[in-house]
């Protein structure tokens, strides 16, 4: 099995938005010596965001514009990024919409768009990123979920969040199982309620109690809580950690 190369990229899917996970884990894992590529929808935030990581920490970052659930715009994405940067290590896949809709209301289009960005999404780089890590032997995965998968919601969003977030775990599993032979882990992050501007923009504190009170601690979480996870489950001590789900809640879910 290979072990991991001194110099080593992580792409990031949904990198772009000021105050979102994505944006604060590239920083943060490029304070701890990772080379880092991002893609969001917002292309010009993902290079404005690259190019701020690369001067504040002195690593590599670029930053390109992909819809994630276009697998050909995908596979230019990282086929680009992968041009300019050291060899990818890990993948974590933050790009994901929210979708506050009741159930009754739905509409085939809003079902759609919500399983396509947060799914599919998450298939079309996962595989085009996975080619490339069977390729060195070695690699980590990292797809993001939601406790609204394993609770049926119960914070913002609705029924198709839900469903494509809890396809996210299933569908980890069975890649971390064809591609563990490979040197290849995949792992599963879900988070619970988290200081983002994802839930109908910025939370009162009012809704920060709320959601808190659900919980066993006192709070809910912030990027850096989610951040510190993905550095353990892409790091190479994390080898033998593989087709998990690891809930950054406060508690809210144990299972
Ligand atoms: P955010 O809205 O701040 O970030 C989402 C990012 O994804 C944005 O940069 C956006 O531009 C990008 N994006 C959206 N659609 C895209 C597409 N089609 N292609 C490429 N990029 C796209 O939200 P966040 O709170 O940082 O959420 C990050 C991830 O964590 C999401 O998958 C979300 O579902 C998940 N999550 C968040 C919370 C929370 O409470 N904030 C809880 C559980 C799970």
């Amino acid at each position: 099995m290979s072990t991991f190369p001194t110099e080593r990229t992580v792409l990031l899917t949904g990198a772009g938005s000021p105050r979102g996970i994505g944006r604060y884990t590239a920083g943060y894992l490029a304070e701890r010596g990772w080379h880092v590529g991002l893609v969001d929808i917002d292309g010009d935030a993902a290079a404005a965001t690259a190019a701020r990581i690369a001067d504040r920490y002195g690593v590599r970052a670029v930053g390109v514009g992909a819809d994630v659930a276009d697998r050909d715009a995908v596979v230019a994405a990282v086929d680009a990024l992968e041009a300019r940067l050291p060899q990818v290590v890990a993948l974590v896949a933050f790009a994901g919409v929210a979708s506050p809709v009741p159930y009754l209301d739905l509409d085939a289009d809003e079902w759609r768009r919500v399983v396509s960005v947060n799914l599919d999404g998450t298939h079309w780089v996962t595989q085009r990123v996975a080619r490339t890590l069977v390729s060195h032997g070695v690699g980590r995965i990292v797809g993001i979920s939601s406790v609204s998968a394993q609770r049926g919601g119960g914070t913002f969003s609705r029924t198709p969040y839900s469903a494509a977030k809890a396809g996210i775990q299933g569908f980890v599993r069975s890649v971390a199982r064809e591609l563990g032979p490979h040197g290849i882990t995949a792992n599963v992050i879900a988070p619970g309620p988290i200081d983002t501007d994802i839930m109908g923009g910025t939370l009162s504190e009012e809704r920060k109690a709320a959601m808190a009170a659900d919980g066993v601690l006192t709070r809910i979480g912030t990027p850096r809580d989610v951040a510190a996870a993905a550095a353990f489950l892409i790091s190479e001590d994390s080898g033998f950690v593989t087709g998990q789900t690891l809930n950054v809640d406060g508690g809210l879910y144990m299972h």
